[in-house]
């Protein structure tokens, strides 16, 4: 039977989103709309802003829906940055990195956690947009966000948060932040919906113009039944709900350091779900389409749109060097099963010992 521990990539729909989704499917009214089948569907939307606003901390008026997390994340990054030098932590994920081309990159330490002497020196200059994930999406490492926040008020600097893997996972609210991007498919609702929630009186350039839908900071029609999707996952997500994963994950480090795997950012603040196991001398695609045929889904620390795998930029920026490319990401996802660390580790082992016996991945 299968295994699906990637939750990083997504998490399976929870049953209450699926529900919320096929609600808001049949709902014929475009939001926008002045007459009642619009209101109806207004109504929904609304509904999802609060739910959304309200897992963290935010106010209704504050949250733009976007397509995902990938362009919540570049609606702030592009948004915000005008007249602003731009900081991103340099094991961010793609989507911010790409949408600052040439930003200045801040270092992390061996754990993987943001080098905050080195954000404070950074700022010492221009006004500047820095830009932070909450959590890394391959290690599950938790950054300093408050501290870094509190660096960055000092200095007046603009502080976006990356929250995509964090939400419904740990405590989560906008704090000292600017703003905070979200995604509904990694909280357990469909693909196709996100979020970006702003400081109050914050305010930024649309990345689409168009028909002045999210008070004119994202134009186009609200893909609604999506949006009411996230809003139901992010009411489930609940980080309480997430610490039952940990023993899990922890049952699985221990067996596989045992039989000689690394981890990275062991000993630091992670994510609950998260581990990123290292096994020395095996690439990471042998090991992911090895377990696969296994049954086993997970994946390589980083893996590009076209499926191969590329040396994972964040290992590197811990300084793992060569280990860079042998990691392999377990994400648990909330419907874990309970004996999936004896799973996990009876297919782990399995190809271990055949790698070792000098097998290919089969
Ligand atoms: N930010 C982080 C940390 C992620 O892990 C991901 C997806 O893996 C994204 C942003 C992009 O989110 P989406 O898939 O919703 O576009």
């Amino acid at each position: 039977m299968e295994l699906y521990l990637d939750a990083n990539a997504t998490e399976p729909l929870r049953p209450e989103a699926r529900e919320a989704a096929l609600r808001a499917m049949d709902l014929a009214g475009n939001p926008s709309s002045v007459h009642g089948a619009g209101r109806a569907a207004r109504r929904v939307l609304e509904a999802a802003r609060e739910a959304v606003a309200a897992c963290c901390g935010a106010s209704a008026g504050d949250v733009v829906f976007t397509a995902g997390g990938t362009e919540a994340n570049a609606l702030a990054v592009r948004g915000l940055a005008a007249g602003r030098r731009v900081l991103v932590g340099a094991t961010e994920h793609p989507a911010v990195l790409a949408a600052a081309p040439g930003a200045e990159a801040l270092p992390v330490l061996a754990d993987g956690t943001l080098d905050l002497a080195a954000l404070a020196r950074a700022l010492d200059g221009p006004p500047a947009l820095v830009c932070l994930m909450a959590a890394n999406n391959e290690t599950g490492v938790l950054h300093p966000i408050a501290q870094a926040a509190a660096l960055c008020r000092e200095a007046g600097a603009l502080l976006h948060v990356d929250a995509v893997q964090a939400a419904g996972r740990v405590p989560l609210g906008l704090g000292n932040a600017d703003s905070l991007a979200l995604s509904g498919h990694k909280m357990g609702g469909p693909k196709g919906a996100g979020a970006l929630l702003l400081r109050p009186g914050l305010t930024l350039a649309p990345l689409i113009a168009g028909g002045g839908q999210e008070r004119g900071r994202r134009g186009g029609t609200e893909p609604l039944p999506a949006i009411a999707g996230m809003a139901a996952a992010a009411s489930a997500a609940l980080p309480e709900a997430a610490t039952r994963l940990a023993p899990i994950r922890d049952a699985i480090e221990a067996a596989c350091v045992a039989q000689g795997a690394l981890v990275a950012g062991a000993g630091t603040p992670r994510l609950p779900n998260t581990t990123s196991l290292v096994l020395p001398g095996v690439p990471a695609e042998t090991q992911v389409i090895s377990l696969d045929l296994a049954g086993v889904r997970v994946s390589a620390g980083a893996a590009c749109s076209s499926g191969k795998v590329a040396r994972s930029h964040v290992l590197t920026a811990m300084g793992l060097g060569d280990l860079a490319g042998c990691a392999i990401r377990v994400s648990l996802p909330w419907n874990t099963p309970a004996d999936a660390a004896e799973r996990f580790v009876a297919a782990w082992g399995a190809m271990r010992a055949k790698l070792a016996r000098g097998g290919a991945a089969s």
